[in-house]
Formats: structure tokens, C-alpha cells, sequence
């Protein structure tokens, strides 16, 4: 779908520490009420895993190769978890309850398996994963809404969910591979990320971006060739999407994570990464390798005092020099 901007953003895999200051940053500011207790616009992932609503990757939606929305089904609300609250007032102010306790027993919620990861130690490995709403140029909700209910705006790109014309079909929950779109049950509507639109038509990036104290977030739009989006997506292709056959077009790009080298069998080091090329291209297509490849030579160009355009970006020594909004 053409319009006259898009907006981006970029996410360094290798700079993210799992904090969640996104998450939280995110839900304070958009979710934390009024029927979205169980959304996470934002939410961040150890992967690999079971993401978020849980094995979303195996639920469908998007397109198939020739085009066509293929079919997808919702998550249940056990997939997402169930929230829950604590007995704050027993545990904290009355005293009638020794023990702060969830007032249900949990079973699943997002970020339940963190830090699980796979392989067995010394070759044991995992990454964090934040997941936003992509903002497709293709965008499998807006293909499927029969209300035309979701528009993407022409100045930004920024994909939306009219609240007057929704009337909750929830036919865009099932095409959105992601699962990024989410049901409102107090308000039988569909909700999702906005890209923080009132703070962007500010001037502010968003709160995801603003919050993060890993500064692996840029945000810029595609057509700015002096912009780090374009040196990160376009000059070096060191920044990918997630699933790119699942045929939405996301904008909402990805520096894939380095890991340390495996161990041989009597603990000599292998010329292997730890974390399986196989596993990186699942998620992120074909040019990890190459990814990984230029990352690895600028950094040892770097390292080297030989000076290097990509690293000194990927650094992120300004924070505000991340995010160029005009
Ligand atoms: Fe729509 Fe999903 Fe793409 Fe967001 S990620 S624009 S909700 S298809
Ligand atoms: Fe990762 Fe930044 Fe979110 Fe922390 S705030 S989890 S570093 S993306």
C-alpha cells in the first residue's frame, strides 16, 4: 500500500537486555486499563521460545506467495494469560495474609519462559525479542477488515483502527501473523499499537524508543537516505524483518544477535556461533549471514582504530541522534 512516508524502526538484538522498560513503558502509557489488562503492545521475548501469545508463530494470517490472506486463527485468552492481581491489602496493610500472593494460580503470561532459551551448557544460548505492531506496508488486518475499519496514514505509514467504524469481527486478529492486534472484550473492539502517533505528531518518539536503556531503538522513515534507517536497512542490510514470508512487509526491522562460539566435546572451541545460523534465518530470511558477516568486519575495524560509520550508529553514543521524526 503507498503512501507518502513511512515510518520505521530498528531494533539491535545485540544491545537488548530483556529489561522490559519498553513493556512497562508501553503499558503504563497505553494498556494498563478498561478491558486491555492482558495486552502487551509491546511485550519482549526470550527466544527461543514460545513467544507472545503463545506459539503465535504456528497460528497463521499473513499471505501466501501468491498474494492471497491465508487463514489464521485467533489466540485464547489462556495463550495471552490470564492477568492476574495480588493481595495487596492482606499481604501489606492489614496483615491477615503473611504471604503476597496472585489471587489466581498462573499457568502462562507473556515473558513466562524467559531466559530459558535452548541447548545444554557450555553451548546453552537465548536472546531477547521485543515485538511491536510492524506497521506493514502490506498489512494483513487491514486486508481483512470488511469494515474498512484499519487505515494506514499517508503521512507515516502508521497503520490505525478507526473505534467509530470497528465492530469487532476480529477477522484482522486472525490475519495478522504477528498477533499484534488484540480484542477488547469490555468494548467488543479491536485495539493495537498506535506508534505512539500523539507523541510522533510532537516530534517525541515513541515511549518503547524513548524508555529504552539498551539504545537498541531507531526510529526514522524509509525515504530519509541520510537517516540511520536507511544506513542500517538499506546501505549495510544489517537490519531485517521478522518472518518476511509471512508477506506483510513489516517496517519494524531487526540487527540480528552475535552470539559466542560453541564448545567441542573436550571443551576446545569451535568455528561455530553458539546461536544456530538455521534458527536465525527462520526467523529473520536469508541475509543473517551476510548480516552477521558485516557486523563482525566493522567491528574489527573499529577495534582496529580503522573507524567505522556502521559501528559508531550502532553504538548509539546520542541517544536523541536516534530518532530523526521530520
Ligand atoms: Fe497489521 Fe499485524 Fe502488520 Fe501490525 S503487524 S500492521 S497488526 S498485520
Ligand atoms: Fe530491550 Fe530496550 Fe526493552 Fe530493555 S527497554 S527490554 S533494552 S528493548
Amino acid at each position: 500500500m503507498t503512501v507518502k512516508r513511512q515510518l520505521s524502526m530498528v531494533l539491535d538484538l545485540n544491545k537488548c537486555i530483556g529489561c522490559q522498560t519498553c513493556t512497562t513503558a508501553c503499558k503504563l502509557m497505553w494498556t494498563n486499563r478498561n478491558g486491555r489488562e492482558f495486552m502487551y503492545w509491546n511485550n519482549v521475548e526470550t527466544q527461543p521460545g514460545k513467544g507472545y501469545p503463545r506459539d503465535y508463530q504456528n497460528m497463521g494470517g499473513g499471505f501466501d506467495e501468491a498474494g492471497a490472506l491465508r487463514a489464521g486463527r485467533q489466540p485464547s485468552q489462556e495463550d495471552y494469560g490470564i492477568p492476574w492481581e495480588y493481595n495487596y491489602e492482606e499481604a501489606l496493610m492489614t496483615g491477615t495474609d503473611p504471604w503476597l500472593r496472585p489471587n489466581i494460580k498462573p499457568t502462562w503470561g507473556a515473558n513466562w519462559d524467559e531466559d530459558q532459551g535452548e541447548g545444554d551448557y557450555p553451548n546453552s544460548y537465548y536472546f531477547y525479542l521485543p515485538r511491536l505492531c510492524n506497521h506493514c506496508t502490506n498489512p494483513g488486518c487491514l486486508a481483512a477488515c470488511s469494515r474498512n475499519a484499519i487505515y494506514k496514514r499517508q503521512e507515516d505509514g502508521i497503520v490505525l483502527i478507526d473505534q467509530e467504524r470497528c465492530r469487532g469481527y476480529r477477522y484482522c486478529v486472525n490475519a495478522c501473523p504477528y498477533k499484534k492486534v488484540y480484542f477488547n472484550e469490555q468494548i467488543s473492539k479491536s485495539e493495537k499499537c498506535i506508534f505512539c502517533y500523539p507523541r510522533i505528531e510532537k516530534g517525541l518518539p515513541t515511549a518503547c524508543a524513548q524508555q529504552c536503556v539498551g539504545r537498541i531503538r531507531w526510529i526514522g522513515y524509509r525515504d530519509d537516505t541520510e537517516g540511520p534507517i536507511h544506513m542500517l536497512v538499506e546501505k549495510y542490510k544489517v537490519a531485517l524483518p521478522l518472518h518476511p514470508e509471512w508477506g506483510t512487509q513489516p517496517n519494524v526491522f531487526y540487527v540480528p544477535p552475535l552470539s559466542p562460539p560453541r564448545y567441542g566435546p573436550d571443551g576446545e572451541m569451535l568455528n561455530e556461533s553458539r546461536i544456530p545460523l538455521e534458527y536465525l534465518e527462520n526467523l529473520f530470511g536469508d541475509g543473517v549471514a551476510a548480516a552477521l558477516d558485516t557486523i563482525r568486519t566493522e567491528r574489527q575495524a573499529k577495534a582496529d582504530g580503522k573507524g567505522s560509520e556502521l559501528m559508531d550508529t550502532l553504538i548509539g553514543y546520542n541517544h536523541a541522534e536516534m530518532f530523526k521524526l521530520s
